[in-house]
């Protein structure tokens, strides 16, 4: 497989990348990855905790033309944050979110 943040290849059950060093527990599930400097950071209702990592993070586009992203706090919560455009696109662009497909 490939390493999921520089791309280089390693070997499949490594658990950490031997190129940049970052931290490989799942790639297939983004909630189970280590590195979640790079998330969204959203409120958790549940817990009242502020900057918590947004996971499995999906961003809609609003009637306003504002961005919001739901996803949940990697144990099932779900949660939301309204972002700019820029924050949108370095998300999506980090990979840590998916655009909706309306
Ligand atoms: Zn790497």
């Amino acid at each position: 497989m490939n390493c999921p943040n520089c791309k280089n290849p390693i070997q499949d059950n490594a658990t950490s990348c031997e190129w940049c060093g970052f931290l490989i527990l799942n790639v297939s599930f983004p909630s189970q990855v280590a590195d979640t400097s790079k998330f969204i950071k959203a409120y958790c209702l549940k817990t009242g905790k502020k900057n918590m990592p947004l996971y499995n993070a999906i961003i809609s586009k609003t009637k306003n033309g504002g961005y919001i992203a739901n996803g949940d706090d990697g144990a099932g919560n779900p949660m939301a944050a309204m972002l700019n455009e820029n924050t949108a696109l370095k998300a999506i662009e980090d990979g840590v979110a998916k655009m909706h497909n309306n």
